[in-house]
């Protein structure tokens, strides 16, 4: 109500000032600001475009029954998924609370835009394969009355995963959980693999997996701006600002086992609004994280992680940001159009890019020789030394490429388990997560937008059951295995 009053108070004298400069006698020359002040006057009145008051549309509204924090293709789903079944609660209001419309370090913006069936986990393969089905139908999913429709650009190529003679039993049981869940994979003898894709050596491959439908890789900027175009039809509400701070109350509970555990409810968010130092207060209900690769220091502003080690109040999001890079490079030539994204052994991986002999691909460092996050900056002596040997050993026309670009961005690398973090916090009770995928959150973003939306308007998961993705594997120490991370 202040904030309102103020805005009030301010309008009131631009237009107090605007009526002051009328006063005087009269000259040709302020016959001429007269008549423009005139008109800036009349423009003010109800109905016209221009309107000097202190203007606040780019301020969040004071409450929302749902806040987003974070705009990326995660954040964008749940608000997507929100709207869309929102009639089973009645209509709810969704803020989505962005610091950088530019989206210049989102990983969505990023990313090489890969959608496989090839996991091992039976959660991850459902959400892929809805995520296929999403985009063979995003027309269906988002189109806007009068708005062109989307093309996705998607090629699908398939992915094609090399294993050695240690990894062919593993590759062997995946793909039998991949076709119990419906996936369309082949296994593929070297010999096999050869026929098929003359370009590859197999030296040291044992067994290949391909996937023949539902893979390959879209333009991931094409589904980001289509569902941001889409959810604004919805009635979703945008801001450009940074979430500071959480407000919360605090209750105290007695476990049956006579433990007592504080419960967090946050209702009020801070967003400090860009190029301020203001912040501005958001009444709410709820909060999603989908802060991405800095989901983790989202969560410590609601004081999870933030109690002593060992309980569930000390447990932190193992959620940060990992660089990666990827390099574009130039091989006429290379395999060509018909070749799968491709995933060597060595972790090394590879894909067409456009129609022009272009390739782009990288590789994910070990551990210990994990870059400084601190910077989007691209270490070329890395492709030299630990991405083009691999590559040209399984693709010797790679010899001859030539590097044309590269860029970095942030993995929202999940440091316990690599996979994504869906549903309510146990303590902090309404924040939400849709975080923490490590490398395959764009192709899971539709499914998992749908989980959390249920997990919310209805307190369970409804259509794929992500149980073993809670929050609560991390207090009790239950890895997801999933052995198809690249
Ligand atoms: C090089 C690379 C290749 C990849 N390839 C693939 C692939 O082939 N297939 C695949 O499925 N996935 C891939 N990924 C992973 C995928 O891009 C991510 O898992 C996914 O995009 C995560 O989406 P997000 O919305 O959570 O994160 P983001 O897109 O990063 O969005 C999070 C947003 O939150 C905003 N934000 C953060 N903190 C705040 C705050 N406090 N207040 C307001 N806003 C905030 C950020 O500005 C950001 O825009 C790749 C990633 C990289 C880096």
């Amino acid at each position: 109500m202040l904030r309102r009053v103020l805005r009030l108070a301010s309008g009131r004298a631009l237009v107090a000032r605007a009526l002051s400069t009328r006063r005087g006698g009269s000259t040709p020359d302020r016959d001429g600001k007269v008549s423009e002040i005139k008109k800036k006057i009349q423009s003010i009145l109800p109905g016209e475009p221009w309107n000097p008051l202190y203007d606040t549309s780019h301020l969040p509204p004071e409450r929302s029954d749902v806040v987003i924090v974070g705009g990326g293709v995660l954040g964008l789903s749940v608000a997507y998924w929100l709207k869309k079944l929102e009639n089973r609660r009645g209509a709810i209001q969704v803020l989505v609370v962005e610091r950088d419309h530019t989206y210049s370090q989102a990983s969505t913006a990023l990313s090489i835009g890969g959608i496989r069936q090839q996991f091992s986990l039976p959660e991850n393969i459902q959400l892929s394969l809805f995520s296929a089905n999403f985009l063979r139908n995003i027309n269906e999913y988002l189109a806007v009355v009068d708005a062109p429709p989307l093309d996705l650009q998607f090629n699908p190529l398939g992915y094609l995963l090399l294993a050695s003679e240690k990894g062919a039993a593993t590759m062997e049981s995946n793909v039998k959980v991949q076709r119990q869940e419906g996936a369309k994979v082949c296994l593929m003898s070297p010999e096999q693999l050869q026929n098929k894709f003359p370009w590859i050596n197999t030296k040291g491959v044992a067994l290949a997996s391909y996937g023949m439908e539902n893979e390959g890789w879209f333009d991931p900027w094409c589904l980001l701006q289509g569902l941001r175009r889409k959810v604004q039809s919805m009635g979703v509400l945008f801001c450009q600002g940074e979430v500071t701070r959480f407000i919360s109350s605090s209750s105290h509970m007695k476990t049956t086992s006579g433990k007592e555990v504080t419960l967090k409810r946050i209702y009020e968010v801070h967003v400090k609004m860009d190029h301020s130092m203001e912040y501005q207060p958001v009444e709410c209900a709820l909060v999603i994280n989908a802060a991405g690769a800095w989901s983790g220091q989202v969560a410590e502003l609601a004081g999870i992680g933030k109690g002593p080690p060992g309980t569930l109040q000390g447990t932190r999001l193992p959620v940060e940001p990992r660089k990666r890079y990827v390099y574009l490079w130039h091989c006429p030539q290379g395999p060509g159009l018909e070749a799968p994204l491709v995933t060597d052994m060595s972790g090394a991986y590879f894909r067409r890019e456009g129609l022009g002999n272009n390739y782009l691909g990288g590789l994910s460092p070990i551990e210990e020789e994990e870059p400084d996050p601190g910077n989007l900056e691209v270490d070329y002596d890395f492709f030299q030394d630990k991405v083009w040997p691999p590559l040209a050993q399984r693709v010797p026309a790679f010899e001859t490429l030539k590097v044309r670009s590269a860029w970095a961005g942030y993995y929202d690398y999940n440091t316990f388990d690599q996979n994504g973090v869906v549903g309510p916090h146990p303590l902090v009770v309404n924040m939400y997560f849709a975080a923490g995928f490590s490398g395959h959150g764009l192709q899971q973003a539709p499914g998992v937008g749908r989980a959390v939306a249920e997990m919310v308007l209805e307190g369970h998961f409804q259509t794929i059951d992500l149980s073993p993705f809670l929050f609560s594997r991390f207090y009790l120490g239950e890895k997801i295995q999933e052995h198809v991370i690249i």
